[in-house]
């Protein structure tokens, strides 16, 4: 508990003793009035001083004006120890509320603390404490054990185990040597290392994933939007109904006053919606805390609404179902040698980052001059152009081929085949290999026990491949040799036939198809930081069963968020009625407000409970 939730609580405490004991002891006398009067104040003063500043700045109709109005008005008809215990109880559910936010917001911030209070840099051969936002690109970091590495970068001495588990919620760690890259936000286990700074902190991972988070806030759900509109149409209502009540059976019907003020302000204290106010952005809130400590970030509340429906799950292939990580099964060239074709084609490649050419190069292994390579573009889907001395090369599909009036011809052997040519002269293919994520067809068949109707892979690759691993991991329907706008356009289509669908993709020639769906599942973030923006939903590693656990959660939030919707306007709805009837008095009209709050929020708080 902070500070200022203990003073609340003591003054709780003494408020309900004071007007208790000055109830019993003092029933009647002056002193035992003022004693009670002193109590209310002491537990409704901040609240009637908030409803007036709110009043002031053009705000009138909130939970804590009806509060106000409603106790006064109990305090004006003689009912002293009502209007205490009113606002006692409101107080006690605020203080239940703000504890409960309190520990949401805790798991988010224990994501929030990957970020690195400082860098120790190399700088003139002095080791340098410095934050991390003033490192520069191309410096040496020194990251001692038990540090966390405060920007990404690639290891340049030493070799260590990390965790990246707040990262990715995967809890192995990882070794690291020379050579290899590491995240920020990963925590250094075992050894000191050296690491070169290979972007600013503002490009970093860290940097990154804390936007997205705090960010994500923002993107309300439509249950959360409606429950805001909603209150401020049905306060103005409220009280309007509380003064018809008040005014019309007394002036009209020559009731007493006495009882029907009496039942208007049952009806005000019962009709604050604080609960609904409450709960629900705390139902959507837990839920994204929750699934970022597992590795899943998603974007905001709305995209958890929605996922909650999904049928459809549509995956790319490479880098989604497969590992991406290509071994090269054959070389075949057209006169040249086998030597000879690999390092033009690594040559071209070397700029790319698709799963294709960072396999090519691994295979290459020899040194490539960086300098003999002149222009490089990108042929999204099909292939890669390259100047390298004077040479044009393209390195791509069969599709890239016809494109430019090669004479080609196919491979015999399975896989996928890499052709190569120099401006029009074939130079021959190099056939490689990737494999099926060992998960895949587990989340397959998990999304298939969660009632997904259809799943779907797209491939820019050739069908005969596409069918090997469409078969193997058992998704209904297979798209293959798909330029990326096609990839759009088979989305397109599902969504036309009214099917909400889920697209899964590394980012990598995927990105309008990832914006496109109706949500968008970016896998393997670490690294990639297209998918990072282009995304809705964020897997910071490549585990596919994530998904599946990513649609439980949501599923279970929106259940939640409904459960407290009806049960809050169903309760609400019979003690109004029976407030209206004489039949509620002003104690059962307390439960019915905080009560149901108290509820609602215990309720909520499930959501953070796996
Ligand atoms: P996927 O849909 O499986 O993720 P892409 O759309 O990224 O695949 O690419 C489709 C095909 O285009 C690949 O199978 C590959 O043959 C070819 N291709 C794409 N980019 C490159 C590249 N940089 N180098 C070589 N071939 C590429
Ligand atoms: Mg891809």
């Amino acid at each position: 508990m902070s500070g200022k939730q203990k003073k609340l609580l003591v003054r709780i405490i003494a408020a309900a003793l004071i007007s208790v004991a000055a109830q019993t002891l003092l029933r009647g006398e002056a002193l035992g009035q003022i004693l009670i009067a002193a109590a209310y104040l002491l537990v409704g003063l901040e609240v009637l001083c908030s409803a007036a500043g709110n009043i002031l700045r053009g705000q009138i109709f909130d939970e804590k004006f009806l509060m106000s109005i409603a106790t006064v008005g109990a305090f004006a008809i003689g009912e002293y120890m009502e209007a205490v215990a009113v606002m006692l109880f409101y107080q006690l559910g605020e203080l239940f509320q703000s504890i409960a936010v309190g520990k949401s917001r805790k798991s988010i911030a224990s994501l929030m603390d990957i970020r690195a209070d400082y860098a120790v840099v190399l700088r003139d051969g002095k080791e340098q404490k410095l934050s991390p936002e003033e490192v520069e690109v191309g410096e040496t970091l020194i990251v001692r054990v038990g540090e966390k590495v405060p920007l990404d970068g690639v290891v340049t001495e030493g070799r260590t185990t990390v965790n990246a588990s707040a990262l990715t919620g995967e809890s192995l760690p990882e070794s690291k040597e020379e050579g290899d890259k590491i995240v920020s936000g990963a925590v250094n286990l075992s050894g000191v290392v050296k690491v070169r700074v290979s972007g600013r902190y503002e490009e970093s991972t860290v940097a990154k994933i804390l936007e997205l988070v705090e960010n994500s806030a923002e993107k309300k759900a439509h249950a959360e939007n409606f429950i805001t509109r909603f209150a401020r149409l049905y306060t103005p209502c409220v009280v309007a109904g509380a003064l018809l009540l008040c005014l019309v059976p007394p002036l009209l019907f020559a009731q007493p006053w006495n009882e029907w003020i009496n039942r208007a302000l049952v009806f005000l204290v019962v009709s604050c919606p604080c609960a609904l106010v409450v709960s629900v952005p705390m139902s959507f809130f837990g839920a994204i805390g929750g699934a970022s400590r597992k590795g899943i970030l998603i974007k905001g509340a709305s995209y958890l609404e929605i996922l909650a429906k999904t049928d459809t799950v549509v995956f790319d292939k490479t880098g989604t179902i497969t590992k991406g990580s290509f071994k090269v099964n054959a070389i075949h060239p057209s006169n040249i040698s086998e030597d000879t074709l690999l390092d033009i084609a690594a040559t071209a490649e070397t700029y790319s980052n698709h799963p294709v050419a960072e396999s090519l190069i691994a295979t290459h292994k020899g040194h490539i001059e960086r300098s003999r390579i002149h222009t490089v573009s990108e042929i999204s889907g099909m292939g890669i152009k390259a100047i390298v001395d004077s040479e044009t090369y393209y390195v791509g599909n069969g599709a890239l081929m016809e494109k430019i009036g090669a004479v080609w011809h196919e491979c015999r052997l399975p896989g996928t085949v890499i052709h190569i040519a120099n401006n029009k002269e074939y130079l021959g293919h190099i056939t490689i290999s990737d494999e099926v994520k060992d998960c895949a067809r587990e989340a397959i068949l998990r999304l298939k026990a969660l009632g997904i109707t259809k799943t779907v892979m797209l491939t820019g690759d050739i069908k005969k491949t596409a069918e090997v691993v469409g078969r193997e991991v058992g998704v209904d329907e297979i798209c293959s040799e798909l330029l990326p706008a096609q990839k759009v356009e088979v989305v397109e289509e599902l969504l036309s036939q009214g099917r909400k669908t889920v697209f899964v993709g590394d980012g990598i020639n995927d990105a309008p198809v990832l914006a496109r769906a109706d949500v968008g599942i970016a896998m393997g973030a670490l690294g990639s930081d297209a998918a990072i923006e282009s995304a809705d939903i964020v897997l910071m590693d490549d585990e596919l069963l994530k998904i599946a656990e990513a649609i439980k959660i949501s599923r279970k939030t929106m259940r939640i968020v409904k459960e407290n919707i009806w049960f809050a306007l169903l309760v609400k709805a019979l003690i109004l009625a029976l407030g209206a009837l004489g039949a509620a008095n002003m104690w059962i009209a307390v439960f019915g407000d905080v009560g149901v709050m108290v509820i609602a929020i215990l309720n909520a708080m499930r959501v953070m409970i796996k």
